[in-house]
């Protein structure tokens, strides 16, 4: 299949144009910076840095959207949380044109969006895709963002929302923690108590492939674990992993000095399921968070 991916030189990116490769599949990846695209993935790859760069003949089989700027990489200002929105809107509504001026629509539109879409939240509710949601700023984002992409639809084009928890492996989240775990400063956020839903990141890209080309996927699905982990177990098994202690707790005034409001994505969580994925039949090859910690770092050969 040929498949545009927009986002493809981040986190989640850099795994699954590989493994899009090893499937056969041909990535077109939209980026705002050819070099740093052409970097990553070398000549294998098609670049474009504008979606124009599409004739209205070209078949393209399906699409990937991953673009956004990073949701906690810097305090959040209301100018920041404008930018969080536009850079993931913008994207998902430049592609909705693309579709729309293409003369074979894609079969398939495989869409970000985050676990966040429950809200930031400080209970212990065990949410499935038709979980109960609180009306917050990270609700609304991932709403407008799903609302945007779900416009493909009435194209003919098949849709899934993959509503995402911390992803772990090389980078993202887990490459800010390890700095403080290695010295053997790590420890809970806060009280701990908040809930951590994560995936690995080789669970992430299988689903997000199987997406493409498996029919029956449509509409939104969590992709977490089935082991969501409070924030304290999961600073636990990551100290153990690693041999180091775990008894420094990061106070929470640390987080809201850093983060702004955005500290509720650290203080507060979602005990989520991936209800539809194993009702699906997936096979999490990282079921639960020792396997995947001690996967991801172990020291190379
Ligand atoms: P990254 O931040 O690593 O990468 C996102 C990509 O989006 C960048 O490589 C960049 O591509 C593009 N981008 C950034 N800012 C803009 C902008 N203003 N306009 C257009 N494109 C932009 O994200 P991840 O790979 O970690 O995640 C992919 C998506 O999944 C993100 O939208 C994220 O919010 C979501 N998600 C990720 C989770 C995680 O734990 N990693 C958890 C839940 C959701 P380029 O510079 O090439 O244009």
């Amino acid at each position: 299949m040929k498949v545009l991916i927009s986002g493809g030189t981040g986190f989640i990116g850099r795994h699954l144009i590989p493994r899009l490769l090893e499937y056969g599949h041909e990535p077109v990846v939209l980026t705002r910076s050819g070099t740093k695209a052409r970097k990553l993935f070398g000549s294998s790859v098609r670049v474009i840095t504008d979606l124009d760069q599409i004739s209205n003949d070209e078949q393209i089989d399906g699409i990937i959207n991953l673009a956004g700027e990073g949701i906690a990489d810097k305090r959040w200002s209301e100018k920041r949380k404008q930018a969080l929105i536009d850079s993931r809107i913008k994207t998902t509504a430049d592609i909705m044109s693309l579709i729309t001026r293409l003369e074979h629509a894609p079969e398939v539109m495989v869409s970000g969006s985050a676990i966040g879409f429950y809200g930031c939240r400080t209970d212990d509710l065990l949410l499935d895709e038709h979980g109960e949601i609180v009306d917050d700023y990270c609700h609304r984002l991932c709403q407008r963002w799903e609302s945007e992409a779900l416009r493909a639809e009435t194209m003919g084009v098949r849709v899934c929302l993959i509503r995402t928890g911390v992803v772990l492996g090389h980078g993202g989240a887990l490459a800010k923690m390890l700095p403080a775990f290695r010295l053997g400063l790590g420890g809970p956020i806060a009280r701990g108590d908040q809930w951590m839903s994560w995936i690995h990141v080789d669970d992430e890209v299988e689903v997000i492939c199987m997406m493409l080309t498996h029919n029956a996927f449509h509409g939104a699905y969590n992709l977490t674990a089935p082991d969501a982990v409070t924030n304290a177990a999961f600073s636990r098994e990551l100290a153990a992993v690693l041999s180091r202690p775990c008894w420094l707790r990061v106070p929470a005034v640390v987080i809201d000095l850093m983060l702004g409001e955005g500290s509720d994505l650290l203080l507060k969580g979602q005990k989520v399921y991936p209800d539809r994925l194993l009702k699906a039949g997936y096979k999490f090859a990282f079921p639960d968070l020792k396997t995947a910690l001690n996967q991801i770092l172990e020291p190379a050969d």
